[in-house]
């Protein structure tokens, strides 16, 4: 895809569009020439290129990456025109575009029935699954683990609502046990379980928690706003593929959150969630006197708590969908290659003197720290920070990320490390980019060179 050709098809489209409404005159309050424009232009992508290379593969930090060029084809297009997905007067061709991309992340999750809808992050969408548990169980609180998103914890407060955070076992996955121990108390209105935790990318037993659903009488609200895409890897066939019983498990859950922004190719501003029982329909029920006139038909803005929101980020969600669809032939190819570039990576860390493997991936973050000795948590967060550091400047560089990773939940993985502090930086990195495959051994000997040289001082 040549993006250079396909904006300037973008323009051509929507001006022949605009020119069908017949002539008019820009005010001369507008008007910019273009030499003034070339200055302001000039200094602002000089001032762009502050930004670390999310597009690269040696950035393999945080979960960035830019969108797909379809993505971006799709939303600047829509964007000349700028329609609100809010409600059908403010776009009708964006808002059924949503309905229909909306209906493929339904299908891929295998929700028989759903109501659902974009929201502008991940946040919002779990934000709005735990607005609906509180007004099915008021007075409930919302267990989720100690591992979840820290805005889960937020958003109860936002809500109102007491949280109560579930320890984790030792990969990272909630610990139904204690679970069950705190839905005895009756004080549980809703778990949420997190398939891809943000920080290892532990995938919650969500098959398991099922039976506790009917004992408990709970609400399971499932937070993939990082790991939903992975879903297309359950039950393949080679060795990225993922056990299939949680994933298959959330076809059973009351809603869940996906996040087209992480693994779906798209821009920022695209979140999704997804409820499983449409009636839910009615607590978002309100009069707006400014909106909803033009149908009779449920306007997006009457499902959902958020009002104005982009229409260009439903057309660049459908455009894409056109070319890479939420399949295991689509966008799983997309994911099944960051997973095989986990599993290498995790291999090469596993035989390698310089590094240790903090745990095996699930997904497609990997973790890892410099080996030290004396095997100390204080020498290790030290390590670490310098690596990432290091990695950072200097020729071929390298961009990670850390995770702090506290006592207890360190030593149940390395028991033979000194606990000498409450807890120590490791190194962590989301291969999210399809390059990543075959960058693998690259970024391995850089980081490997990187920890030799601290050994050396
Ligand atoms: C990223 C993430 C969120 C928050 O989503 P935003 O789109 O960043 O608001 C919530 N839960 C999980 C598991 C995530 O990875």
């Amino acid at each position: 895809m040549d993006l250079q050709h396909w904006l300037g098809r973008a323009d051509d489209a929507i001006q022949q569009w605009a020119d069908t409404f017949g002539p008019y005159e820009r005010h001369p309050s507008l008007l910019v020439e273009d030499d003034r424009f070339a200055a302001a232009f000039e200094e602002f992508t000089g001032r762009l290129k502050d930004n670390y290379p999310f597009f690269h593969p040696h950035y393999a930090g945080q979960m960035l990456k830019p969108p797909h060029p379809a993505a971006v084809v799709g939303y600047l297009t829509a964007m000349l025109i700028n329609p609100n997905n809010h409600a059908l007067d403010g776009g009708p061709a964006t808002a059924r575009m949503e309905r229909e991309a909306v209906a493929q992340l339904a299908a891929m999750f295998g929700y028989d029935t759903h109501l659902g809808h974009l929201t502008t992050s991940g946040t919002i969408a779990n934000l709005e699954a735990l607005f609906v548990a509180r007004e099915l169980h008021p007075g409930l609180g919302i267990a989720y683990s100690a591992d979840a998103h820290y805005t889960h914890g937020r958003m109860c407060r936002v809500l109102g609502m007491d949280g109560h955070a579930v320890p984790t076992d030792d990969l990272g996955r909630m610990d139904l046990d204690a679970l069950e121990d705190l839905l005895r108390g009756g004080r549980v209105g809703t778990v949420v379980l997190t398939t891809g935790t943000t920080g290892l990318g532990a995938v919650d037993p969500v098959h398991e928690a099922l039976r506790l659903k009917e004992r408990y009488g709970v609400r399971l609200h499932v937070d993939a706003a990082y790991g939903g895409f992975f879903t297309l890897l359950a039950g393949g066939e080679g060795p990225e593929s993922l056990a299939p019983e949680p994933w298959r498990a959330i076809a059973r859950c009351d809603s869940v959150v996906v996040d087209p922004h992480k693994h779906g190719l798209q821009p920022y501003g695209c979140g999704a969630v997804l409820f499983r029982d449409p009636e839910v329909g009615r607590f978002y029920l309100h009069d707006s006197p400014y909106t909803y006139f033009t149908s009779t038909e449920l306007h997006l803005g009457e499902i959902s708590l958020e009002c104005s929101r982009a229409g260009a980020s439903a057309a660049a969600l459908w455009l894409t969908f056109q070319l890479l669809a939420p399949t295991p032939d689509g966008l799983g190819r997309v994911l099944a290659a960051g997973r095989r570039a986990a599993l290498r990576w995790a291999e090469l860390i596993g035989a390698s003197d310089a590094l240790e493997l903090y745990q095996q991936p699930e997904l497609d973050i990997v973790t890892y720290f410099p080996a030290v000795d004396p095997a100390r948590l204080t020498a290790v967060d030290a390590a670490s920070a310098r690596v990432l550091a290091d990695g950072m400047s200097g020729p071929d560089p390298v961009f990670l990320s850390t995770l702090k990773a506290d006592r207890e939940a360190f030593t149940a993985r390395h028991p033979k490390v000194t606990a000498d502090a409450e807890g120590a930086r490791i190194l962590r990195s989301v291969l999210m980019k399809p390059e990543s495959e075959h960058y693998v051994e690259r970024l391995h000997d850089r980081i490997e060179r990187l920890t030799q040289a601290l050994a050396q001082e």
